[in-house]
């Protein structure tokens, strides 16, 4: 087997961190191409003396500043939008990990696919699909290029649908935990702090994808992802709450059977499994031990108590440009909040306020998806502003 060349696309977040504790684990040889930062140097700087890259990438330009002036790593290293992208679609890599948050991570996701060299991209970085699934998908398969997902429950539909025959699928279930709020009452959750949304009960991760778990965001794109990885649509996609994040997500076959994929919640799973596939490496990483007592709990969502998986269900529907409205509002309003500058509600309300007017481009291009997601941005700050 020949060495596999990895990028790794934020490399210094949560999934970033954790796909680095993996290599170690995988067979054949690996080798570190490129990482890449926002602003955390010196995270990058420790990775880079460990897994000694061919380079490295930092968006932020003062952040690149400084590391240059300081470092003692001696690879190439990029500045900006354009060197996260230049590594994302650089020559020798084999595999690249998307693992950037936000939109941000759309572009870099495209230019690898467009430069062609990858033959498999894990991807963390949902909201690529969720605005430019359009353009990233159709792209991806006419340059075969394996798209596999570092998402606990789009792996899990993964392994569920392996040698199965799509035409006999009826439904997937997608699994959420429901999030901090689940049994907090509606009436009380103008009062909801950052500091409170930030603590999920099951799941360690950055903190905009542990705000959109709270508000049920993250389910909701993760139903548009979902659409976009295998295939089925809006009416075949259900979401079911279970509070204690063993059963990753389920398939449900035409004769009533069911295959669910369980495990203890631990995102190296699924990225070893993205990164291997389709092989389940060897590995210590803790063990679900049926015989304690679990309780495997599910539940209905309450679309009334967390309307964004209403506005994310209603996107996907509406087609066109509709979702990468709903990503934009998302991300900014997701953001105030996190400042402390909107309320918990005014999450749901903006974005409800941007998909409501929307007038939706068909068959949009990919400089028409950043446009709107500009466009967006800017309007919700301005609303907020006022
Ligand atoms: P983090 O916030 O922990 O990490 C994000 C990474 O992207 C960091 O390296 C960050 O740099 C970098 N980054 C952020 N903004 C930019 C930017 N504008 N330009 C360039 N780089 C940027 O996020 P997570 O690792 O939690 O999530 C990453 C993706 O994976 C998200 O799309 C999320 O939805 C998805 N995901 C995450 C899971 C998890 O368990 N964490 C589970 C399933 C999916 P810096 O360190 O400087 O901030
Ligand atoms: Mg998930």
């Amino acid at each position: 087997m020949s060495a596999e060349f990895l990028t790794i696309l934020g490399s210094t977040g949560s999934i970033g961190e954790q796909t680095l504790q993996t290599l170690k684990l995988l067979p054949g040889e690996w080798c570190v191409n490129f990482l890449t930062t926002n602003s955390r140097i010196d995270i990058l700087e420790r990775q880079a003396r460990e897994f000694k890259p061919q380079g490295v990438a930092i968006a932020d330009a003062d952040a690149y500043r400084q590391f240059k002036k300081n470092t003692s790593f001696k690879g190439e290293i990029l500045c900006g939008n354009e060197g996260i992208a230049a590594v994302a679609a650089d020559s020798k890599n084999t595999i690249l990990v998307s693992a950037l948050v936000g939109f941000a991570g759309a572009m870099p996701t495209l230019a690898a696919i467009r430069a062609g060299y990858v033959r498999r991209i894990a991807l963390a970085n949902k909201e690529s699909l969720v605005s430019a699934g359009c353009i990233i998908m159709p792209e991806a398969r006419k340059k075969q290029i394996e798209i596999l997902p570092i998402d606990s429950e789009h792996s899990a539909i993964l392994q569920c649908l392996r040698g199965e025959d799509y035409e006999e699928v009826e439904k997937i279930i997608l699994t959420a935990s429901g999030g901090p709020f689940r049994e907090r009452p509606a009436e009380t959750f103008g009062a909801i702090r950052p500091e409170d949304a930030l603590r999920h009960p099951t799941w360690n991760m950055g903190a905009k994808i542990t705000i959109d778990s709270s508000t049920l965001m993250n389910k909701g794109f993760e139903v548009i992802e979902a659409f976009w990885l295998f295939d089925f649509p809006p009416e075949k996609i259900d979401v079911i709450i279970h509070p204690q994040s063993i059963v990753h997500s389920l398939v449900q076959f035409r004769d009533g059977s069911m295959k669910a994929q369980l495990g203890a919640p631990d995102m190296r799973v699924p990225i070893a499994h993205a990164l291997a596939y389709p092989s389940h490496v060897t590995s210590d990483f803790p063990r679900l031990n049926l015989l304690e007592n679990h309780e495997l709990k599910f539940y209905a969502p309450d679309y009334d108590k967390f309307p964004c998986l209403r506005h994310a269900y209603y996107c996907l529907e509406k087609g066109g440009t509709y979702s990468a409205v709903l990503n934009a509002a998302n991300e900014i309003a997701a953001q105030l909040f996190l400042e402390n500058k909107i309320r918990f509600t005014d999450i749901p309300r903006l974005i409800s306020e941007a998909v409501e007017p929307h007038n939706s481009i068909e068959n949009p291009s990919i400089e028409d998806i950043t446009e709107i997601d500009s466009a967006t941005r800017e309007i919700i700050l301005k609303t907020e502003a006022r």
